[in-house]
């Protein structure tokens, strides 16, 4: 069976390696993975959910903090500091910095964001088919207001320096409308067997996925049941701020309007967590088939669990 599934970072990541645990030798995972949260720091190209995912399904990942290396240093980052440059917000360790270094050096070679994807993924060895959304530069920026006036930030400087406190009032993925789907894209969702939307932040991950021109439709139009995995608990992120940004785009933070915002054009199938049952029939009204089963990433073999669940509605709802 051919798997393809969207991921942002944390959410996504987690997913995967319980995904990759359900799976029989035979099935395959390609990975759409989201590009909207780079950055470029010091010169350096840096990919936080690629490299979330690689780290994760590759064994490298701080487990603790969901995102960069285990057994992290920072000596760079102090050594910065001294010169007075930052940004200090943003953290960047020792091991992690040679995961940026080998992608901007080939970047700059001449190589592809998706080459430079599939060199780093020979050593981490993630066990799936690892594509960025696109070998476009896509970066997505945040509108808000604040004693600075109304301005456009980076999304990362809105997430990690500003943790989200002042309101979005609007999110720009910044070159998507011009941007192309990477190559093996639009040839795996076509091919797909199974199409999973983790769960990863809607707006922000998947959504920006979604806004490379082509992908939303290649989605739409595949012949594989399309299922996703709701973020949202008990009208909450489970973990992280993605409440922050679905306000934004006018959604409310529960696991039937992210669902409903999707839309049956998309998704075949939604799964909630067992403390949302009484959202099912509400996603069902909208025409999503809908779960609800245990959705807390506990452990891998917990996610597994879910990772079965939504494998066994794609197979209820393919028609
Ligand atoms: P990011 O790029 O690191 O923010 O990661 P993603 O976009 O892939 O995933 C972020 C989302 O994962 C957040 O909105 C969380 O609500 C969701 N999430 C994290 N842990 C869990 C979990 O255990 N269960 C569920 N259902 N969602 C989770
Ligand atoms: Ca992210």
């Amino acid at each position: 069976m051919r798997i393809v599934a969207l991921a942002g970072g944390i959410g996504g990541a987690r997913f995967l390696r319980g995904l990759r645990e359900a799976i029989g030798p035979e099935d395959e995972i390609t990975v759409i993975g989201n590009t909207g949260d780079d950055i470029h720091l010091y010169g350096l190209k840096v990919c936080p959910d690629l490299d979330t995912v690689m780290y994760t399904l590759g064994g490298g990942i701080h487990e603790e903090q969901g995102w960069g290396r285990a057994d992290e240093t920072w000596s760079i980052k102090a050594e910065m500091k001294e010169y007075g440059v930052g940004p200090e917000w943003f953290g960047l360790g020792d091991r992690d910095f040679a995961t940026h270094l080998v992608r901007s050096q080939m970047l700059t070679a001449g190589y592809t964001l998706s080459q430079v994807t599939e060199a780093l993924c020979v050593r981490w060895k993630p066990g799936v088919r690892l594509l960025p959304m696109s070998d476009d530069r896509v970066e997505t920026h945040v509108r808000i207001t604040d004693g600075d006036g109304t301005r456009a930030v980076h999304f990362q400087e809105y997430w990690v320096r500003l943790h989200a406190a002042v309101d979005a009032e609007a999110i720009i993925p910044v070159g998507a409308d011009t941007a192309k789907p990477a190559p093996g894209v639009l040839e795996a969702l076509a091919a797909a067997d199974v199409i999973l939307f983790p769960p990863s932040n809607p707006v922000v991950s998947i959504g920006t996925i979604l806004a490379v021109p082509g992908i939303r439709a290649a989605v739409a139009a595949a012949s594989a049941p399309v299922v996703g995995l709701s973020p949202i608990i008990g009208g909450a992120p489970v973990r992280g701020m993605a409440d922050k940004v679905l306000v934004a785009v006018g959604v409310e933070a529960t696991a039937e309007a992210v669902a409903l915002d999707y839309g049956s054009e998309l998704l075949d199938g939604w799964l909630v967590d067992t403390a949302d049952e009484a959202a099912v029939a509400a996603v069902e009204a909208g025409g999503i088939a809908c779960r609800a089963v245990p959705l807390l990433m506990t452990d891998v073999a917990t996610t597994a669990e879910m990772a079965r669940a939504a494998l066994a509605l794609a197979e209820q709802v393919r028609g």
